[in-house]
């Protein structure tokens, strides 16, 4: 018999703090999973499949499925949840999804999946936040840097970035130099019905580079095989960054391509974990000016399926990662607009960048994501300026 859609018990229970990491990833199982859906209990999961497929090959999703949820949610222990700042409550005026106003107006065109053009409100708006994070950057004395869009596969293979975060990564190529095989693209090169290129892999050179995941790593490559000056490096970069996001790329909240403002500090232990506490306390004031609703609390990376537990459980555990989790009141939810973040002396060792004495340097950063803060802003105070704080009057133009 042959069915689209699939529903089953979870191999074990998955815990309430876990069900939206096990969801993300079950967008990665298969690629005839068109949704994905796990009960509140934790205990049930359906599937909804693109097309109907015979019963053993619903097995075999199944199989993969559970693979998920034992090694994720197997013997899982719930982190202690750290808050340092909640401003949840703060009253905002607007409570609607900004998503249909801002197709309307024009102000956000899609491409593609997680893949969006911005419109004029929308950019003055991201340049408004944009400056204030400037102007943290300008506190510490940042140097600026521009960065590459494009990273070597060496450099995130030096930091272990293939084995924690492979189902996000995105690739960049080119036509093999070979006339033959460019003569034969430019003759014959067309996208398909789903927008798919036809072209045989052989005309494609080897994978040597990728769309860069994160603005920070390329810093910490340009300080690989040093030895930092005695008061430190901070520095700051915008970037755009890429990780693909599959069946989680709806909306504005989550793109594929999108950009981060970075400020990075590097020098020893207590340096980082100063300025990273520093700059926390600055963007307290900033957002606090303009009535923003948001929390600062505990988090990890989303980590692979392999990696996550114990990776998670340590960050959790040395109070690696905090996120600033804007509200989001049309979906009584928030959303992760920039964390703060510090990584031990991990890019130190794995990079051998060091310090005056010697040993391996640590290194932090603070991160923004440009488009997710902007759409919080939007979804907190909506599109008549009459609402809007008077600092940012100046974003209507
Ligand atoms: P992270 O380094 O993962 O803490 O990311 C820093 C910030 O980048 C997050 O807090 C988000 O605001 C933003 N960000 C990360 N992933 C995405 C995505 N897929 N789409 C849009 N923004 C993102
Ligand atoms: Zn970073």
């Amino acid at each position: 018999m042959t069915s689209s859609s699939l529903q089953f018990a979870a191999a074990v229970t998955i815990p309430d703090h876990l069900i939206g990491e096990v969801h993300s990833k079950l967008a990665y199982v298969d690629e005839r999973i068109a949704k994905a859906h796990i009960s509140p209990s934790g205990d049930q999961i359906t599937l909804e499949l693109k097309y109907a497929i015979p019963a053993a090959e619903r097995a075999a999703i199944e199989e993969k499925v559970q693979r998920v949820v034992l090694s994720m949610a197997k013997g899982a222990i719930r982190p202690k949840v750290q808050v340092l700042e909640d401003y949840l409550d703060r009253p905002t005026p607007f409570a609607a999804d900004p998503m249909p106003e801002l197709l309307r107006r024009g102000e956000l065109f899609q491409e593609a999946e997680g893949i969006y053009a911005l419109g004029p409100l929308f950019t003055r708006l991201i340049e408004w936040f944009e400056n204030r994070f400037l102007q943290l950057a300008d506190s510490f004395s940042a140097r600026p840097y521009r960065f590459p869009t494009l990273i070597p596969a060496r450099f995130l293979e030096r930091v272990g970035y293939f084995r924690a975060f492979p189902h996000s990564l995105s690739f960049a190529t080119h036509l093999r130099t070979d006339l033959d095989q460019i003569d034969a693209f430019a003759e014959g090169a067309s996208c398909d019905e789903h927008g798919h290129l036809k072209v045989p892999l052989e005309s494609f050179a080897p994978v040597r580079t990728l769309l860069s995941p994160a603005v920070c790593y390329h810093l910490y490559f340009t300080l690989a095989d040093q030895t930092l000056p005695p008061q430190g490096v901070v520095a700051t970069a915008v970037g755009n960054c890429f990780r693909y996001e599959s069946l989680n790329l709806h909306s504005l909240e989550r793109l594929w391509n999108f950009t981060m403002r970075e400020v990075i500090f590097v020098g020893d232990k207590e340096f980082v974990l100063a300025n990273r506490e520093l700059a926390r306390q600055r963007m307290q004031r900033v957002f606090g000016e303009i009535g923003f609703a948001y929390r600062v609390e505990s988090a990890n990376d989303p980590f692979f399926i392999g990696e996550f537990r114990k990776q998670a459980a340590f960050q959790s555990a040395f109070q690696l990662k905090y996120e600033i989790r804007a509200r989001l009141p049309f979906k009584d939810g928030t959303l992760a607009v920039g964390s703060y973040n510090y990584h031990q002396d991990f890019f130190g060792r794995h990079l051998n960048i060091r310090l005056p004495d010697g040993s391996p340097a640590h290194t932090g950063c603070v991160a923004f994501g440009l488009e997710r803060i902007a759409f919080a802003f939007l979804a907190q105070f909506g599109f008549d300026s009459i609402h809007w704080p008077s600092s940012m009057q100046e974003v209507f133009g």
